[in-house]
């Protein structure tokens, strides 16, 4: 408590050769000098008047004294401690526990209620949302304004305003209530209203600080101090011959405010409770939302475009991806087909004769070369009988094609050699002649008119891209099926070269050019066919193609990125005002840091989920429409979280500089 008369307690606020310059000289600005030295005392308890004509410098020093400025040079000793030494949370505490505003403008928040408006200040010293409201409801009950809880400013008459922000100003205590012309927009009426409830609020043991162009309403207060062009030229306390500390003795007997606390340095004792700090940003956030329908819908739109566009972009790249993976597991990558064509310039077709094959087998590019004879023939098995692709090649297929028996075996070079009479099942022939025989091998099956015994079953190859289903086939041996089953064929119908890699398909391909072209006596009458040069191309296509699907997804998201910080950029801007009065009631720099942030992830967490049931749906009608699309969860999280981290990334930069706003120069609407 204040002490008594007997022993003089030091002054609540002390300022000493206080000078406020604007301006300046060096980036060409001529420096003007607002306040000459000021030096003045205030004691808790005091009713204190600053008047002075317009332009004299009055705000500027309720600025100062209220910490929403800092002097250019002299000491502010708050309690005896110096402010200049207090760090920005520090100040953030003072301006939220010791000091409350009431402006000339109101400076309420215009998309909250009054009892919102009233509880801001509480919000930010951490009291429970039930108490917050109970107490907001109370003052303004006891201001009259018990009818207009919900109201929001606008809604208000000015008067009424006013009260608004005196009850905000009590909200946290208010021991000392700073005053700048309350009552200067208001009709005399409402004006007088405010004036008694200062002196109510004085009498109640308030330290009330009132500032003031009109001598009339000067007259009310205890003490007057005269300001004129940046100087004190008056004091009723000192040219009255009063005592030094006249509020003293009656602040004694009076109901006071304690004293305060003293103020925390280092600012994280009296830290909000962080879950309900989020909650009430997230809110609020809601509702700027919900204000700014508009802006919002079209923000949120650019993220879920950028959403949608990755994961359908990568969806359908990787629809396309794995659609050539699929030929390239069929047939590998360093496949080439060589057969007998008739030259363009006319004649017969040339044969590819043996010594061909071998002499194509000898170049270093070339890895496998296998002959194929293949046609529909009748094969039977007891009673039943089907024409069936019988497949001659050499003991080489299940390498060629990337394909293994399920059961058996393939047959050997050996056999092929000796022409053994052996036949391996494709899966749907083996269940076409054997449904009831799990296990076929050793039976005999009649291909044309010779019998071949079943040594083998390949695994089910499923639906290949290609014309043929090799499940559909049975494969023989290449020599066997020329002697048993194609007698009349002397060269084989096609024939598949496998190069040594991919990479030198190309050489392989110049390097059969040239042997077969020397063999035929330089005739150009066989073909040469690259499926693997075809393949990598539509590989590199496709490769391409995501790539540039990606990089279009990302732009958008980047986009969609820009159109966060875009917003937030206009939001802070527009709200500088709504930040400087968050300020002048106590937020910290992290409060409105968090309070914006909240409000970017609300945006893009909202974005980014609608992007994704939207990126979802577009893959439902892509797959009815037949286009190959693959949606992995991994790309869907992933698009998800660069939307979010975006947003953030984007966001925090506005955000940051609403957080560092100067708190006079944010209500100024600067
Ligand atoms: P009062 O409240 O007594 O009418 P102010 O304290 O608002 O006066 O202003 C005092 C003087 O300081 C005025 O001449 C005004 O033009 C000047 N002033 C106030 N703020 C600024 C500023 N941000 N930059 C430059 N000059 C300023
Ligand atoms: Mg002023």
């Amino acid at each position: 408590m204040v002490s008594g008369p007997a022993e003089p307690s030091p002054p609540l606020i002390a300022l000493r050769g206080i000078r406020k310059h604007y301006g300046d000289p060096a980036s060409g600005q001529p420096l003007v000098t607002v306040l000459h030295g000021i030096d003045l005392d205030i004691y808790a308890g005091e009713f204190v008047a600053v008047v002075g004509s317009s332009g004299s410098g009055k705000s500027t020093l309720m600025n100062i004294l209220g910490c929403l400025d800092r002097p250019s040079a002299g000491s502010y000793h708050f309690q005896g401690q110096d402010v200049a030494q207090f760090d920005s949370d520090a100040l953030a505490w003072l301006r939220r526990e010791a000091f409350g505003f009431v402006f000339q403008g109101y400076h309420l928040i215009a998309s909250e209620s009054a009892s919102e408006n009233v509880e801001m200040p509480a919000i930010y010293a951490g009291l429970p949302k039930d108490a917050r409201v109970q107490r907001a409801h109370a003052l303004l009950q006891r201001l009259g304004l018990g009818e207009r809880l919900g109201n929001r400013p606008n809604q208000l008459s000015g008067g009424q305003q006013q009260r608004v922000s005196i009850a905000r100003a009590l909200m946290n205590g208010g021991q000392i209530i700073l005053a700048d012309e309350p009552t200067g927009a208001l009709d005399s009426h409402s004006g007088a209203e405010v004036m008694v409830l200062l002196r109510e609020l004085a009498a109640a043991g308030h330290t009330i600080i009132l500032i003031t162009h009109d001598r009339d309403v000067a007259a009310q207060a205890e003490r007057v101090i005269e300001i004129s062009d940046g100087r004190i030229v008056g004091d009723s306390a000192r040219d009255g011959g009063g005592t030094a500390q006249p509020a003293a003795p009656r602040a004694a007997t009076t109901a006071a405010p304690g004293q305060l606390a003293p103020v925390p340095q280092g600012g994280s004792a009296s830290a909000a409770p962080l879950v309900a700090e989020l909650l009430e940003a997230a809110r609020s956030a809601w509702r700027g939302m919900r204000l700014n329908r508009v802006r919002t819908s079209l923000t949120l739109l650019g993220i879920v475009i950028g959403v949608v566009s990755v994961i359908v972009m990568l969806a359908i790249g990787e629809g396309a991806r794995r659609k050539v993976v699929e030929q390239m597991g069929t047939m590998g990558t360093a496949i080439l087909y060589m057969g007998s064509k008739p030259p363009a310039t006319g004649g017969p077709a040339g044969q590819i004769t043996e010594e061909d094959l071998a002499a194509v087998r000898e170049l270093p590019e070339i890895r496998r070369v296998m002959p194929v004879i293949g046609d529909p023939i009748t094969v039977r098995y007891g009673s039943a009988d089907k024409q069936i692709y019988v497949f001659a090649a050499s003991e080489e297929m299940p390498l060629v094609h990337h394909w293994k028996p399920k059961l058996g075996r393939y047959y050997t070079e050996a056999e092929d050699r000796d022409l053994a009479p052996l036949v391996v099942l494709g899966h749907k022939a083996h269940q076409h002649f054997f449904p009831d025989t799990p296990n076929p091998l050793g039976r005999q099956l009649i291909i044309g008119t010779s019998a071949f015994e079943v040594i083998g079953v390949m695994s089910e190859r499923g639906a290949d891209s290609g014309a043929q289903n090799y499940d559909d086939m049975v494969f023989i041996p290449y020599q066997s099926g020329r002697a048993r089953v194609y007698q009349a064929q002397t060269q084989p119908d096609y024939v598949v070269v496998e190069a040594m890699s991919s990479e030198v398909v190309n050489e392989a391909e110049a390097a059969m050019h040239r042997v077969l072209l020397a063999r035929h006596g330089g005739r150009e009458d066989f073909g040469i066919g690259n499926a693997a040069a075809r393949i990598q191309a539509e590989a590199a296509t496709r490769q391409s193609m995501a790539v540039m699907l990606g990089l279009i997804a990302a732009v958008s998201l980047v986009v969609g990125g820009i159109g966060v910080m875009n917003v937030m950029l206009m939001t802070v801007r527009e709200r500088t005002r709504e930040i400087g009065i968050r300020m002048a009631v106590g937020a910290r720099q992290s409060d409105i840091l968090r309070q914006f942030l909240t409000e970017a992830s609300l945006v893009t967490l909202s974005g980014g989920t609608v992007g994704l049931v939207v990126g979802a749906l577009v893959g439902a009608v892509l797959v009815l429409a037949g286009v190959p699309v693959v949606f992995s969860i991994r790309a869907m999280a992933g698009a998800f979280a660069c939307a979010v981290v975006t947003g953030l990334v984007f966001g925090y930069m506005p955000a940051k500089t609403a957080a560092r706003l100067d708190p006079v120069r944010a209500l100024a609407g600067e």
